[in-house]
């Protein structure tokens, strides 16, 4: 399968030198020269496991890599690392589904594709004959940092390096991080929010010098990234079918709590293969850059960075919108590149009416700010026994409205994106309880009040020892990671 640049038609490469590279040269997002059908048979769709499903999707979006080494790095990638058999269970909350994301390593949904990401990079890096060691840079707003610690860390012939706002993540995710152990792996804080340590990482892919590593990304701009995510909706499908809840090849709805747009974008391409998903939904916190433009076309950055009890979502520049925007008008990769040039230049672009007209046939949208969330957490928490972390919450509540409004026609199905444990502070508020001072006596808190298992892995980073400290300006970073890319070995 070739991929093409957002940006122009005259950058392909076949799709392990896609996720090899993360972002294409012109500094468009790599995108399948033709969306692949999923071509599963509904018998077929009810009769795979997750684990079959995952290759199975991860061999049509990825076809030029050998399907044994697709097939090894999700059986190895995903075995034994899940807190529950069933990796992503679909669980009935009060008339919808709630699509639980987050059992993995480091209990947020960026584990479904990075426990597969390292292993997809080496397949590539096999398939393209490459012998330099691949240094993985990732920005992170709290989650995917972890995950591509936890995913990459021992990794033969790769490196991983992380980047996160100071001051931008909670204190537990910041403990995942700081805490991480392994020879290949560096965290470092970045004064600035999510969006400067991105432009920062995408500035480095443009004038990185090094000679000796190979960069690559984990951000949801790698393709290698997205396509696993692909696969969870099909299994939700599935389960919906199951229990009855869709007849077949009727359509659901899905509602996803967003920032990187690389979630919701990955429901988008399952359509596009093939799968019934009816209409998608957006649900923004605060930073409602997203649900702006879905209503009114115009993309427009330059707005106040609200910081929220939702982190992973606090992000006014939402990369993989530009994949949708490319897909929804056809592959117009020169209409892409200018709006990106105004995005870059000016702040802001307005896309033509068709186009908007077009995407909001598939999308809807909503927006939820902390308190809205934090009701729906405890409203939810007292009326069914369920917890939610409030990045869920938002999504909920967005799926309230949405419902309210009698757009809602089919069943729908809520992403759950993070463990309440990663959250507990902010969790206790929104239930009414007095929040302790610090994160770990919160979570102990939340466990005692909910009863809920706190994640192994979480409750053991209390004791670990700090492992990395280096804070630097975004303008420093290329300089850190030359500078880092030269040392044979990061061990402390
Ligand atoms: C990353 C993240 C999101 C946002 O997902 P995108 O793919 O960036 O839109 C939502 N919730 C949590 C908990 C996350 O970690």
């Amino acid at each position: 399968m070739q991929y093409l640049s957002t940006r122009s038609h005259d950058e392909k490469a076949a799709s392990a030198e896609a996720v090899l590279r993360g972002l294409a040269p012109d500094g468009g997002l790599y995108v399948p020269e033709a969306i692949p059908a999923a071509g599963l048979s509904e018998e077929a769709l009810l009769s795979l496991d997750q684990y079959a499903l995952t290759a199975h999707i991860l061999k049509k979006l990825l076809s030029d890599l050998p399907a044994a080494a697709v097939e090894a790095a999700v059986r190895d990638g995903y075995s034994g690392k899940f807190e529950t058999e069933d990796l992503t269970p679909t669980v009935p909350v009060a008339g919808a589904h709630v699509l639980e994301l987050y059992h993995g390593p480091t209990s947020a949904f960026k584990d479904m594709a990075l426990c597969l990401l390292p292993r997809l990079i080496a397949a590539s890096s096999q398939a393209c004959g490459v012998k330099e060691d691949v240094l993985v840079l990732t920005a992170t707003s709290g989650d995917t940092g972890k995950a591509a610690l936890a995913g990459f860390a021992d990794a033969p012939h790769t490196r991983v390096m992380v980047f996160y706002p100071e001051g931008g993540v909670s204190e537990v995710q910041r403990a995942q991080m700081v805490t991480q152990e392994g020879k290949n792996v560096c965290v470092c804080a970045v004064r600035g929010n999510f969006d400067d340590a991105q432009r920062g990482v995408k500035d480095v892919f443009a004038r990185f010098a090094g000679k000796n590593v190979r960069l690559s990304s984990a951000n949801s701009i790698n393709i290698g990234r997205l396509a696993p995510q692909v696969a969870y909706y099909f299994k939700a499908y599935a389960d919906l079918r199951r229990a009855g809840i869709v007849q077949s090849g009727a359509p659901a709805d899905f509602v996803v709590p967003t920032g990187n747009f690389g979630n919701i974008l990955a429901g988008y391409i399952a359509k596009r293969m093939g799968l019934p998903v009816g209409t998608l939904v957006c649900a923004s916190n605060e930073n409602d850059v997203l649900t702006e433009f879905l209503q009114t076309g115009v993309y427009d950055r330059r707005r106040t960075f609200h910081k929220t009890a939702s982190p992973s979502m606090d992000i006014l520049v939402s990369s993989n919108l530009e994949r949708l925007l490319y897909f929804a008008s056809d592959g117009n990769a020169p209409l892409v590149a200018e709006l990106m040039r105004q995005l870059a230049e000016t702040g802001m672009y307005r896309v033509p009416e068709a186009l908007l007209a077009r995407i909001q046939g598939e999308f809807a949208c909503g927006k939820a700010d902390d308190t809205a969330a934090f009701d729906a957490i405890r409203r939810v928490w007292e009326s069914e026994g369920y917890l939610m972390d409030p990045h869920t919450a938002v999504a909920w509540r967005v799926y309230e409205a949405y419902r309210a409004s009698g757009r809602c026609k089919n069943p729908a199905v809520v992403l759950s994106t993070a463990s309440p444990y990663k959250f507990a502070p902010a969790m206790l508020e929104a239930l009414g309880i007095p929040v302790p001072e610090n994160g770990f006596d919160a979570m102990e808190q939340l466990h005692g009040v909910t009863g809920a298992p706190v994640p192994a892995a979480l409750a053991a980073l209390r004791q670990k020892p700090v492992l990395h400290r280096d804070v630097i300006d975004p303008c420093g970073m290329l300089a850190y990671v030359e500078q880092k890319a030269d040392q044979a070995q990061w061990a402390k």
